[in-house]
Parts: C-alpha cells; sequence; structure tokens
C-alpha cells in the first residue's frame, strides 16, 4: 500500500522519510496519476497560498476532489487547505472544505512565530507527544462532526484560551503542528491505523 504525499511544495520529503520509518511505502504526489495507487494523502506544512496556486494549475486540487474516499491528513498549512473557512488568507486561496474549521493563517501572533508544546493527545498513548509549531495557523471554531483530538492553552496578548490543535472529521485528520519534524511517529501511525485502514 503506498500512502502520498503531496509534493508541490514544503516539507514533503520528511513526511515521506516519516512514513517509511514506520513501514509504509510513501509516494511524492506532483502529477493527477500519481494519486492513482495511494490509499491515503498527506498535505504537508509549508505555504498554503503557494500550494494552493500550484494545486491550481497542476490540476492536482480538481483530481483529489475526484477522490471522494480518500482519507487525507493536513499538517499546518495541510490543515489550512482542509478547512471550510480561512480568515488572512489570499482572497483567492482553495481549500478543501473538507474539515468543517475555521482557521486564521499565521494567528498565533506575529512575535512568537514559532514554539514548541507537550500535547496530550486523545487515542495516543499517554506519553505528551511534542509539538513543533511554525506560524501556525489557529483554530478559532469547530463543527459539531469534528473531534477535537488535543489542544494547548496560549496566551494571546494577555488572554488566555484553549485552542484545538489535533482535530478529525471521519476521513480527515489535521494537526496544526508539525508531527514530522520530531522522532515521534505516532500521530501518522495513527492516520495509518485508525484512519486509512480502520476503511
Ligand atoms: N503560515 C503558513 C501558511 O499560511 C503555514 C506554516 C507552516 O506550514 N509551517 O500557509
Amino acid at each position: 500500500m503506498y500512502i502520498g504525499v503531496l509534493a508541490l511544495q514544503g516539507d514533503f520529503l520528511e513526511h515521506a522519510e516519516m512514513l517509511e520509518r514506520i513501514g509504509v511505502r510513501a509516494k511524492l504526489v506532483t502529477s493527477p496519476r500519481d494519486l492513482d495507487s495511494i490509499e491515503g494523502l498527506i498535505l504537508p506544512g509549508g505555504e498554503s497560498t503557494t500550494i494552493s496556486k500550484l494545486l491550481d494549475s497542476s490540476h492536482l486540487g480538481e483530481f483529489i476532489k475526484a477522490r471522494q474516499d480518500l482519507p487525507i491528513f493536513g499538517t499546518c498549512a495541510g490543515l489550512i487547505l482542509l478547512a471550510r473557512s480561512i480568515t488572512d488568507g489570499r482572497a483567492d486561496q482553495m481549500s478543501f472544505g473538507y474539515l468543517d474549521i475555521e482557521v486564521r493563517r499565521n494567528g498565533f501572533g506575529r512575535q512568537i512565530r514559532s514554539f514548541e508544546s507537550d500535547l496530550d493527545i486523545l487515542g495516543l498513548s499517554p506519553t505528551p507527544m511534542k509539538a513543533v509549531f511554525i506560524r501556525a495557523p489557529v483554530i478559532e471554531k469547530v463543527g459539531a462532526e469534528v473531534t477535537v483530538m488535543a489542544s494547548v492553552l496560549y496566551n494571546f496578548e494577555g488572554r488566555d484560551a484553549r485552542v484545538p490543535v489535533v482535530v478529525r472529521q471521519g476521513r480527515y485528520l489535521g494537526s496544526a503542528f508539525h508531527p514530522e519534524l520530531t522522532s515521534d511517529t505516532r500521530l501518522h501511525e495513527y492516520f495509518l491505523q485508525s484512519v486509512v485502514r480502520s476503511r
């Protein structure tokens, strides 16, 4: 079985390496025919505006939409691409809208654009997971069908708020951070076992 990693821009190689590390063959997806052999797809972190443009010009966006049964895991920019609604994006930025969430790009503020946090994630073994956030989106609203699997308490200029950072809705999984940048493979394994293979 192959899991595809959208390889238009961003840190797709790190995702591919992580998949290989958990014993899954990774297929770098750069053209529509790469979608034929895959049973799940990862949308990596990077720049969602750029990835959006490339999805459009390569027609990959349309072909991904046509594969309606495909489980998808989006991380950071990839999460933005899965969101129903994007604030502070570009006006022409596309998203698949598969996760009923509203996100704000770069929503953790200008000064602290990157941070780390130890997360307890629902459905993963109890040891917290180290999460690396890099100019991450803030999930501002989640719909009733969305399960929040982890959240962080964050101080927004004096106001504390709990922000969802791992969400799932059926075959769609998203994280606001970069699980591919640490050596912890659990979220990739979760996607494989509980999202892709359980279907
Ligand atoms: N800020 C980026 C965007 O809007 C996401 C950052 C990332 O993927 N690390 O697309």
